[in-house]
């Protein structure tokens, strides 16, 4: 191909087939995610988890393919001119495939066409379902022995093929019976009665072991073990729209020493996550890996204050306070970002001295460089009020807090004769409304478990959820959110030991899991040697 020259091929910008991988949105590769970042316009089927999406720019264009219910050769045709099209305006396109774009993914018609106009191009690999399905069903697929070849096979017929009456793939039955190894069949869940039988009648023995995976990598992962001429029977009673790969040959028929994925201590809970967006990800994240699905759905938002003078006096006149006591890390960020945004740095602290009422506070501190003098035992108002209390008297206190909250701290304070002043350095506002889809899945009891991480989330998640909210365990991260709940008519199912988001994973887990081995909560890995052998 006689490549455009570089300036020319910018100018008519260009396009990055990107394989977006079978599910898990962790499952791009690197330079998936920067081409995502880089692009203009991202055109991606209907099977691509949207999450993949977030690597985009906000304002990148969003096209999904595949819902305008068109056939796809139409389709395929139309995506292809629009390619085309978006490139020759200069822009940046990424054509977002499930798996690997070759694998099974009419990408040749597309890039042959970019090819006939002189558009750059650039194929960007993925994980294809097959590999991922063993990796995640803990199959090893070219087992020693057993398995030295692998198959790739479509049961489905492309758009061109000679079909047969069950729209399958003129397929070489006795070829594939014949075959030394592991076959991985795709697009097979609709046409299994046919394509089992085929190969049953070429000779393929119908007691092969065949591993079906449902939608594999994510976390309602389903993997059923079966002989091959059950596989058409155990696929009829699955959702059709649900993707699955199915695995046969010896390989899929040994022990499930490797099946790790569904032994991780959550698999198959789904949990709700109430808290607001930005502190929502590092807690999904820890039970995501320890096998839960998370769904969030924020009960509160944070926002500015309703008004920021009293934080600016406060700024004018820090060098006037003997302690600043944060009660949260939003807090931290909302004080410490009005600092910045007023033109001071850290330097505007001085000597003042700092409290924080848990780990949690005391980290959003750390992220600045900042140290706490003083975090409490148990991480509560009260503690962290008795352990200043000492020596307090006559002390100025400047306590930075949300909206709303208790008044727990100042009071004890100046109970023990510190002069104390409260400043609102953001606003802690219900969430009126819940996504719809988690209203519903709460109401149908698919939801086993919600985290209450604070009073306002337990009350805001009551006037969202109401009685739906009884469907579901509440994890209640201290006493005190145990007793709002209690208050508004829910009982917890378990309260955490320690008040952190540790704390509450621990008191899910001991219920959830039992006291099996369990990983570190912390996603700590065993530390690696400092130094190689050779140092
Ligand atoms: N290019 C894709 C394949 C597209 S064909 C790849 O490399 O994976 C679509 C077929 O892929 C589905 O019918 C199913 O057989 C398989 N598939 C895709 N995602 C899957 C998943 N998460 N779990 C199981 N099978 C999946």
């Amino acid at each position: 191909m006689n490549s455009p020259p570089i300036t020319q091929a910018s100018k008519r910008g260009r396009v990055f087939f990107v394989g977006a991988g079978p599910g898990d949105p962790k499952l791009l590769t690197l330079r998936g995610a920067e081409c995502l970042r880089r692009a203009d316009v991202v055109i991606y089927d209907a099977l691509v988890n949207e999450r993949i999406l977030d690597h985009a720019r906000p304002d990148a264009r969003r096209i999904r393919l595949g819902a305008g219910g068109q056939a796809p050769e139409m389709r395929q045709a139309e995506v292809c001119r629009r390619l085309v099209e978006l490139a020759q305006q200069g822009l940046t396109v990424v054509r977002l495939k499930g798996g690997d774009p070759m694998v099974f993914a009419r990408i040749a018609d597309e890039s042959a066409r970019l090819a006939d106009h002189g558009i750059a191009f650039e194929l960007v690999p993925g994980i294809t379902a097959a590999l991922a399905a063993a990796s995640y069903a803990g199959i090893a697929i070219t087992q020693r022995g057993c398995a030295p070849a692998v198959g790739l096979v479509s049961a489905h017929a492309e758009p061109g093929d000679v079909a047969t009456d069950a729209g399958e793939t003129p397929l070489d039955h006795h070829a594939l019976a014949r075959f030394p190894g592991t076959l991985a069949y795709y697009m097979g869940t609709a046409t299994a009665a046919v394509w089992t039988a085929r190969l049953v009648r070429a000779g393929k023995p119908p007691d092969t072991p065949a591993t079906i995976v449902h939608r594999c990598t994510f976390p309602d992962q389903v993997c059923v073990r079966c002989r091959l001429d059950e596989v058409a029977g155990r696929l009829d009673a699955a959702d059709p729209a649900s993707p699955a790969i199915v695995v046969v040959g010896p390989a899929a028929g040994l022990p499930p020493a490797l099946a790790w994925f569904e032994q991780r201590p959550l698999f198959g809970q789904r949990v709700l996550v109430a808290r607001p967006i930005d502190q929502a990800a590092a807690w999904a994240d820890s039970l995501t890996e320890l096998g839960a699905e998370v769904l969030i759905q924020p009960a509160i938002r944070i926002e500015d204050p309703p008004d920021w003078r009293p934080v600016d006096d406060a700024l004018d006149r820090l060098a006037d306070y003997d302690w600043l006591v944060f009660s949260s890390s939003n807090g931290v960020r909302f004080f410490l970002r009005r600092l910045f945004a007023r033109g001071f740095d850290l330097r505007r602290l001085g000597r003042v001295r700092l409290a924080a009422v848990g780990p949690a506070t005391a980290d959003a501190l750390a992220e600045y460089h900042l140290r706490t003098d003083v975090t409490p035992d148990e991480f509560r108002a009260e503690s962290l009020a008795s352990a200043l209390a000492v020596g307090a008297a006559g002390q100025r206190f400047l306590s930075i807090r949300a909206s709303r909250g208790r008044e727990v701290l100042a009071d004890q304070l100046r109970s023990a004769g510190a002069v104390v002043d409260q400043i609102v350095a953001y606003s802690s506002i219900d969430v009126a409304v819940a996504d719809a889809p988690v209203k519903r899945r709460l109401a149908a009891g698919e939801i086993h478990w919600a985290t209450v991480t604070s009073s306002a989330i337990a009350r805001s998640l009551a006037a969202l959820f109401g009685e739906d909210l009884r469907k579901v365990r509440l994890a209640s991260i201290s006493p005190i959110t145990s007793a709002t709940l209690r208050a508004l008519g829910y009982e917890p199912a378990v309260e955490a030991r320690v008040y952190t988001t540790t704390g509450l994973l621990e008191a899910i887990l001991e219920v959830a899991a039992g006291p099996v081995s369990r990983p570190s909560l912390d996603g700590s890995l065993p530390p690696l040697p400092t130094h190689g052998p050779s140092d």
